[in-house]
């Protein structure tokens, strides 16, 4: 009882625009407490549609100096910031966390700008799940512009494209090995395509490189064509561009009705994971289910079957 009280309580204060109420709630979704349903339904009538930019990409391309550098100018242009940042700490990269967490701190020093990271532990689909939950949260709470931080590694960089209105991919010259590797599943879902680190000798024969790939997209002719842009998140540059491409692309999708459909898109796509994790539970906690793989689990170590 007392549980159900101080959330109601919380979505009070959160309604009135209280930060640390906010900060309560998404904990409370992030980690799935029997409380979560009721706040994210209490939440979900107010979320307005926030504008969500996601940005992926392969670890140290330079996301983070990115997101940080574009959240304070869309900030200057008035708008309220909200950033998800999904942890680097993820048994696949097992990234550069500290330095990630020092940078966003230094963003949150802005009242406006709020900052998220959620941690990678869990299964990927409740990271996914967890990802639009927040942004439902973010966006109730009033903010306009949701940037997205993905480490691009697997699954779940492609995953973004589900959650985004816009994705960004994020590459740099160094990796050209990377690059090629990546290209394949990040092609088909970046929006725009940057360049980082044009400091670098090599960037710009590497963003040709990427554009005469993707050139050979097969894009109809009043079809957006992702732009390739250099920038340098260290130095500042390109940012502007990049900013203006961002409109762009948000622009497109409104003119030609894409963004009501990616919208539906989205929600359809949520409905079906909330639901697959409500099937997961339960076979999980099913008896015969257990009793059943008990069973197989000795044909298996026979090796009369395959698992
Ligand atoms: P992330 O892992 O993709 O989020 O990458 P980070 O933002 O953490 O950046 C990784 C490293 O690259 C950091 O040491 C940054 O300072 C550096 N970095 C980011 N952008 C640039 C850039 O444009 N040029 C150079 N030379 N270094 C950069």
């Amino acid at each position: 009882m007392t549980g159900r009280f101080d959330v109601d309580g919380l979505l009070e204060r959160f309604f009135d625009g209280n930060t640390a109420a906010a900060a309560r709630l998404i904990s409370i979704v992030e980690n799935d407490s029997e409380n979560s349903q009721k706040v994210l339904d209490a939440v979900f009538p107010k979320v307005r549609g926030a504008y969500k930019i996601g940005f992926t990409g392969p670890p140290g391309a330079g996301k983070s100096t990115l997101v940080s550098r574009l959240a304070r100018i869309f900030r200057q242009e008035g708008r309220a910031i909200g950033v998800i940042a999904v942890d680097p700490t993820s048994p696949f990269s097992g990234g550069a966390l500290l330095g990630d967490r020092i940078r966003m701190q230094k963003l949150t020093e802005d009242p406006e700008i709020f900052v998220r990271s959620l941690a990678t532990r869990g299964s990927l689909g409740g990271i996914s799940r967890c990802t639009n939950d927040v942004a439902d949260l973010l966006d109730a709470f009033g903010k306009d512009l949701i940037l997205v931080e993905t480490v691009g590694v697997g699954q779940s960089e492609l995953e973004i494209a589900e959650k985004a209105h816009t994705v960004v991919v994020v590459l740099v010259p160094e990796s050209g090995d990377s690059i090629q590797a990546m290209k394949a599943g990040l092609m088909e879902i970046g929006d725009i395509f940057v360049m980082n680190k044009s400091d670098h000798p090599d960037a710009e024969l590497a963003a040709r490189d990427l554009e005469d790939t993707l050139r050979l997209k097969d894009i109809p002719e009043d079809g957006w064509r992702p732009p390739v842009l250099l920038t340098s998140a260290l130095e500042g540059a390109g940012l502007e561009t990049l900013e203006e491409k961002i409109k762009a692309h948000y622009d497109y999708l409104e003119r030609n009705g894409i963004l009501d459909e990616k919208r539906r898109r989205v929600l359809r796509s949520r409905i079906w994971e909330a639901l697959l994790d409500r099937v997961e539970e339960r076979l999980a906690m099913d008896k015969e289910i257990a009793e059943l793989i008990d069973r197989r689990m000795e044909d298996v170590l026979e090796k009369k079957i395959a698992p």
